[in-house]
């Protein structure tokens, strides 16, 4: 039995994993936000989850073969060691060593994009694919490559960033300092800012009754819906979301080549909405216009995959 533990930016969740991917028992416990620089708070946080997990599960902790959890941010995967981590205030918190001397068992780390490409690959809709790339659309851009069966990490755990690949000129900077990162274009909060923007420079859209004017309260979903109710705002707002995760996912494919890309996080809900519009212009920017590019779809594991992919970190 494994033990997989996704780490975000406001929750700990943890799952006890068999080894066909299934979770069998999941947990989660929200995080308090604030400084944890030597990450105590939250260190004590996954201990618990780990603790209750086996318990509730009536196991002993012998019977775990690995623990292993997902971070966002960067993380030095051989010494399990968290590097940065904006969202969770975090400066090299040695995560594994803390997390192995408290159970005993095998620890292993990795980012969060990194963990579900793996879950993907291992279990869900890039399964059997030679090389794979995973780009997640959420609060922020993500992204995990699996290359012939292992995670692509690079040389500091910081490759396939492609979030903060930067591909254009945009109105607010990103939140590492530059201009123009493709998550100020794709992310949820891109999407949100930009509506807002032509909301403030006078446009009509149903979004505005939508939120009864609460600007505050929009969110990448009641945008997109209002882009199937063909708001013309909306569709602005959604055309330049393809535009842009169209040139990133162009350069990624000029870069590694890969026969499958998915697309996940929270944004990917729209996929139907937006696939072939993406697809489209994929094809029109493309540098080989007469070779087909890899095929794109929505990824399948859903919220499951920090887990899932976290408890399989030895095997990707
Ligand atoms: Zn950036």
């Amino acid at each position: 039995m494994r033990i997989g533990i996704d780490l975000g930016g406001t929750s700990i969740k943890g799952g006890i994993v068999d080894e066909d991917g299934n979770i069998i028992l999941e947990k989660s416990l929200k995080t308090v936000k604030g400084k944890d620089e030597n990450g105590d708070r939250i260190c004590n946080g996954i201990i618990k989850i780990i603790r209750e997990l086996i318990e509730e599960k009536n196991i002993s902790i012998n019977q775990v073969n690995l623990i292993g959890i997902g971070v966002p941010g960067n993380v030095d995967y051989k010494n399990g060691i968290v590097g940065r981590c904006v969202n969770l205030h975090w400066e090299n918190v040695h995560l594994g060593n803390i997390l192995e001397k408290e159970f005993g068992v095998k620890v292993l780390i990795d980012n969060d994009a990194n963990v579900a490409a793996g879950a993907e690959y291992l279990f869900g809709s890039t399964k059997k694919a030679n090389s794979t790339l995973l780009v997640t659309l959420g609060t922020g851009v993500g992204g995990g490559a699996v290359l012939n069966g292992k995670i692509y990490r690079g040389i500091n755990g910081a490759a396939m960033e492609i979030g903060h690949t930067i591909v254009g000129e945009n109105f607010y900077n990103c939140s590492c300092g530059n201009n123009g990162c493709l998550e100020t274009f794709t992310s949820a909060t891109a999407i949100i800012k930009y509506a807002i923007k032509l909301i403030e420079e006078g446009r009509k859209t149903i979004i505005t009754d939508i939120v009864n004017g609460n600007l505050n309260d929009i969110d990448a979903k009641i945008v997109f819906n209002a882009a199937r109710k063909d708001d013309v705002v909306a569709l602005e707002v959604l055309d330049r979301f393809v535009k842009y995760l169209a040139i990133g996912i162009n350069n990624a494919i000029s870069i590694l080549d890969v026969d499958s890309i998915v697309i996940g996080g929270g944004v990917s809900a729209g996929c139907d909405l937006f696939m072939d519009k993406l697809i489209n212009e994929i094809n029109r920017i493309k540098l080989f216009k007469d070779i087909p590019f890899c095929t794109i779809r929505k990824a399948n594991l859903g919220n499951s995959a920090g887990i899932i992919g976290a408890a399989m970190l030895d095997r990707i």
